[in-house]
């Protein structure tokens, strides 16, 4: 489901699609200590989707275990891998010191491997060997994500990558692909359809008046990477549009801060409106009453700051991070209101609270939750099922598609995608199991 890692064999060619961490309770966990099912020595070259740690988060032990070819990735993902892996670096040492163990990487390998990085451009033609060649197209997810589509003895395979969920505040939307011969796609929700996201902005603008009217906190816990600046972009616009008056707005992550500047400098990344905007003037990731708390010395000074005040922080399903002190603090306060705003895993004290448990364990104190709890699901940078389905549809066009697999969801996810797409598109599809192999 995650740890998303491809290895694509032509000849004595040996290409990676990603290379991800597993993602568990911790991301130390036995499954990512594990050797690589092949030689990293072997591998010439390597493309990353994106920089979710799901699809990168193991490059650096790609190289300490002796790859040293090349990685390809578009030039946005690259400066968004510089802010997420030394961030990620500190939490793997963190858990590893934890159980005693060695860290799984160093910063001597995370330096190595950022040697081998390179930037490229959406649709340009990345020559690789034996006549075989790359492209990277437009995924839609996050800053800079892609779809990898590999030209290879005459067939073209794409690799999905994550795909988004347009319209999205700032990016452009997921380019269609064609003439696939075999199509490798994520299938996050490939049992589930979007709630409808037009009441998303009603719903975020009532939430946050309403919480102001009790003097209540408003606790947003956010991904770093995408949702948060997408939270920024729309209160944002809300502000200037005078649908929510000022009131103090916590952007309480360094991580996420560091990630916000990246995205500033990638404006040419966002789409049209977004772009017009920025070019007009605007700094979409500061207005008044926006502050951003890089230090631990600021994030505890916010305590002081009287409510009402909305504070996003990480991690984005509380399971760590700055937000489960706010929460140990305010999920008791009648007053105050938790809003979710991105997809809650089984299992994570984030679903928990979303399905409406009364108590919480917080740092060993049982924490009663009395505040308000509301989702605003419309916020997901996942395709959801017709999506997919879409999207396959169109790269059906051309009449070569051979196959479609699909990955990184659940078990009932992956395999409900792929039986509509041999129902509806009637086109052979197989849930892969990890470890398998195809001949294509
Ligand atoms: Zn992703």
């Amino acid at each position: 489901m995650t740890g998303a890692n491809y290895l694509l064999e032509a000849g004595s060619l040996k290409i990676l699609v990603d290379c991800g961490l597993s993602q568990g309770s911790q991301y130390a966990s036995e499954q990512n200590y594990k050797p690589f099912p092949y030689d990293p020595k072997s591998v010439q070259f390597v493309f990353i989707t994106h920089s979710h740690i799901d699809h990168v988060g193991r490059l650096p032990k790609l190289y300490k275990d002796g790859f040293r070819g090349r990685v390809f990735v578009t030039r946005g993902t690259a400066d968004l891998m510089e802010v997420a892996l030394p961030d990620n670096m500190s939490q793997l040492a963190r858990e590893a010191d934890e159980q005693n163990r060695q860290p799984l990487f160093t910063q001597k390998d995370l330096d190595g491997i950022m040697g081998l990085v390179k930037g490229v451009e959406y649709d340009e033609v990345i020559k690789l060997e034996n006549g075989v060649e790359a492209v990277l197209h437009d995924a839609g997810h996050v800053l800079g994500s892609s779809i990898v589509e590999i030209r290879c003895e005459g067939k073209k395979i794409f690799f999905s990558g994550d795909l988004g969920n347009p319209p999205t505040p700032l990016l452009r939307p997921t380019e269609f692909i064609h003439d696939a011969d075999y199509v490798i796609v994520e299938s996050a929700y490939g049992d589930r359809v979007h709630e409808n996201r037009s009441q998303r902005q009603a719903k975020l603008v009532e939430t946050i008046v309403e919480t102001i009217k009790r003097k209540g906190v408003l606790l947003i816990p956010s991904f770093a990477l995408e949702r948060t600046q997408e939270l920024l972009y729309e209160l944002n616009e809300l502000h200037n549009s005078g649908k929510i008056p000022q009131i103090p707005i916590y952007i309480d992550s360094p991580l996420a801060i560091k990630l916000t500047a990246v995205y500033a400098r990638h404006s040419e990344y966002f789409n049209k409106e977004a772009r017009y905007i920025i070019n007009s003037g605007d700094d979409v990731f500061h207005f008044p009453g926006i502050r951003m708390t890089l230090t631990a010395d600021e994030s505890k000074r916010i305590n002081h700051v009287p409510p009402p005040k909305v504070i996003i922080a990480g991690s984005g399903m509380s399971q760590g991070g700055r937000i489960i002190h706010h929460e140990q603090r305010y999920l008791s306060d009648p007053n105050s209101t938790i809003m979710f705003a991105g997809y809650q895993v089984d299992g994570s004290r984030g679903r928990r609270i979303q399905r409406g448990e009364k108590e919480v364990t917080i740092f060993g104190e049982k924490v009663p939750v009395r505040c308000h709890v509301v989702t605003l699901s419309g916020y997901s940078a996942h395709a959801d099922q017709p999506a997919l389905l879409h999207w396959v549809d169109e790269a059906k066009k051309g009449g070569k598609l051979k196959k479609v697999f699909t990955v990184q969801g659940e078990e009932n996810s992956a395999k409900t995608l792929a039986s509509l797409i041999r129902e509806r598109l009637v086109i052979d599809a197989y849930a892969p199991k990890e470890g398998e192999s195809f001949e294509l």
